[in-house]
């Protein structure tokens, strides 16, 4: 994978923006800083001012594991569109008897093993359509780790466990993923492509479907098996993707 301001990928980026493509990012670790509390989360001024600048040229998409309701009062901005739940909540589209089921369940299981989670430290957070077990603060985080994989491994069917940063997210088995998210998104909005930023292991859904002529890229120089085209070594650096996109835009 080679960075994004290198010469090769400054060729990707200006042929990508001939193609009207959707611009879609992911929220936390890639327009805002993972913070110790996610509540503190909020885009930088530097980079809400450009999103809005962009958002008038081309539709601009948040696709974040966070609820819709929670992500967009900390753009700074109004994005054409916002998903939520890692692809999950999709305000546009109704949502799925079965999934909610399987969620219902989830919840009324995991309420039940909610005392031996937050004695290990695990903050729980139900976004609706996806719930968060948080160990980021954790005193013992290995130990946190355990009760989160012990309390998941007798789960019900219907639901699909995965990692993230300090953080194991449960969503409804074959719910909708970030990749199919951006695809719809791309469809919607009759773009002919889309840029895609994101940090995480579900960002990873994205960077799988893309067909050659998007462009994707993950935030983090160090990731091996990722299948981003490109990289960025942090959010700091998205000011200046954001200010590049601009200058070299089509106009
Ligand atoms: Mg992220």
């Amino acid at each position: 994978m080679k960075h994004l301001f290198s010469n090769e990928g400054q060729r990707a980026l200006a042929a990508v923006l001939t193609l009207k493509p959707l611009l879609a990012f992911d929220f936390d670790g890639t327009l805002a800083p993972i913070v110790a509390r996610p509540d503190d989360a909020r885009v930088s001024a530097a980079v809400s001012h450009r999103l809005s600048q962009l958002a008038h040229w081309r539709p601009v998409a948040i696709v974040t594991g966070r609820k819709v309701a929670d992500v967009a009062p900390r753009l700074g901005f109004e994005p054409a569109y916002i998903v939520g739940s890692h692809g999950a909540e999709d305000p546009q589209l109704a949502p799925s008897v079965a999934h909610e089921a399987a969620m219902a369940s989830a919840r009324t299981y995991i309420a039940t093993h909610a005392a031996a989670l937050e004695d290990a430290g695990v903050t729980i957070e139900d976004k609706g359509n996806s719930m968060a077990l948080h160990y980021r603060l954790a005193r013992d985080r290995e130990k946190a780790q355990q009760c989160i994989a012990s309390t998941i491994a007798h789960m019900g069917p219907g639901l699909h466990t995965f990692g993230g940063k300090f953080v194991v997210n449960l969503v409804a088995e074959h719910a909708p993923n970030k990749g199919d998210a951006v695809q719809r998104l791309v469809a919607r909005s009759q773009s002919g492509a889309a840029l895609f930023v994101g940090d995480d292991v579900n960002d990873e859904a994205v960077f799988e479907i893309a067909p050659d002529h998007w462009l994707t890229v993950r935030i983090g120089r160090d990731t091996p098996g990722s299948r981003a085209q490109f990289f960025l070594d942090s959010h700091a650096e998205m000011a200046h993707l954001l200010q590049l996109l601009i200058d070299l835009r089509p106009s």
